[in-house]
This record gives C-alpha cells, sequence and structure tokens, in this order.
C-alpha cells in the first residue's frame, strides 16, 4: 500500500515512515519540481487541507495526507501555533525558532511554561472523501535547550509526566506518546491495513 505524505519536511517524514512501516511512504520528495502553495490558513486544519488538496490533485490514485502542526504556549496567548515553523522569520531554521521561543518565554511568560504540541491530519481516500484526525502533547518548555533528537521544538518540550525533552527520547519513545502519533493511530484505524 502506498501512502503519500505533503510534507518535504526531513524530520516529520521520518517519523511518518516509523509510524507507517507497513506501508511504502512517499512524500513530495518524490515528486521532482512540485511546489507546494503558502500555508495562509488560519488553523492547522486549513494549512493541512491546503497541503494534501494541493498533492491529490497531483496524485489521486493512493490515500493522500498532509499533517499541519505546531507548539502553542499558554502563556504567549497560544503563539507560536500555526506559525511555528516561521516564528523567527520566514526562512528560519530550527535552531533560531527555539532560541526565540526560550527569549520569548522568559520575557513574558517565565512563570507558566505550560505548552502544547499539536497536530492535524487531513486525508483523502483514493475516491476523495476527505477525513480530519487530531493529536495533541501537553507539556512545558524547559529553561535549556536539551537533547539532539528529533525536529522543530523537541529540544525545548518536555511531556507531562517525563523528566526529558522529547529530543532526549528515541523515536519510538516519542511516537508513542506524541501528538503525531496520536493523529496517525487514527488514521490506521480508518485505513485497517
Ligand atoms: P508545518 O510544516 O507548517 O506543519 O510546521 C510544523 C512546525 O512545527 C515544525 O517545523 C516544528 O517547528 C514544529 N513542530 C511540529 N511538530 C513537531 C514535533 O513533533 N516536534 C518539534 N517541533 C514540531
Amino acid at each position: 500500500m502506498e501512502i503519500w505524505i505533503a510534507t518535504g519536511n526531513q524530520g516529520k517524514l521520518k517519523e511518518f515512515e516509523r509510524l507507517l512501516s507497513f506501508a511504502t511512504v512517499k512524500s513530495i520528495n518524490d515528486i521532482p519540481g512540485i511546489t507546494m502553495p503558502p500555508e495562509t490558513g488560519k488553523t492547522f486544519s486549513d494549512n493541512a487541507r491546503i497541503k494534501a488538496k494541493a498533492l491529490r490533485a497531483i496524485k489521486n490514485e493512493s490515500w493522500v495526507i498532509a499533517d499541519d502542526s505546531g507548539i502553542e504556549c499558554e502563556g504567549l496567548n497560544h503563539l507560536p501555533g500555526v506559525h511555528s515553523a516561521r516564528y523567527a522569520g520566514p526562512n528560519a531554521r530550527d535552531v533560531e525558532n527555539t532560541a526565540k521561543l526560550l527569549k520569548m518565554i522568559d520575557m513574558r511568560s517565565a512563570t507558566n511554561r505550560r505548552a502544547q504540541f499539536k497536530c492535524v491530519i487531513v486525508a483523502y481516500d483514493p475516491a476523495g472523501k476527505e477525513y480530519v484526525f487530531e493529536g495533541v502533547l501537553k507539556g512545558t518548555i524547559s529553561k535549556d535547550i536539551r537533547g539532539t533528537n528529533g525536529f522543530g521544538y523537541d529540544n525545548v518540550f518536555i511531556p507531562d509526566g517525563h523528566t526529558k525533552t522529547t529530543a532526549e527520547m528515541d523515536m519510538a519513545e516519542k511516537n508513542k506518546i506524541s501528538h503525531r502519533g496520536a493523529a496517525i493511530q487514527q488514521f490506521i484505524r480508518v485505513i485497517n491495513p
């Protein structure tokens, strides 16, 4: 079974490949020259739908999925949210986004470090029926950068009930508890491989 994923983010892709190891996972990296539309939505589901629809316009013979995800901080009015990938600027690298997040939390919300990762997956079956799945992982923002696994904000996020950041966990440990893992489990129940 082939599943197409509307992402070029290597961190996400590695997690999807592990979570969907029963399938052949393909991504926009396998379509030379493809350009994805800008993520202009106000919500994770808007943006996931924009990406999934763009890929489905090219690949409509298989399941197509897109994940839009990010981190929401209580003390920052739930920012960066849908802007997570671009928090420190349009082409910001993970290290710059993470540094900005730590700085903003220290300035605005040092005593409330509550945060959550959220992942919304929009999926289309080969007939074009749409499904939406959501997963959340609650936790706190660490004081310092810790760990080298994962991607994005993993090195500053400590899930509830844990002492390690998600960047100090291996992928299997993170996938068991993660927002992406929770959303993809719902998808797997629907496709029933
Ligand atoms: P998207 O590609 O627009 O969905 O951007 C997602 C961004 O949110 C990523 O680039 C990361 O900065 C952040 N993010 C989403 N999921 C995770 C995760 O599992 N760990 C760390 N950061 C994440």
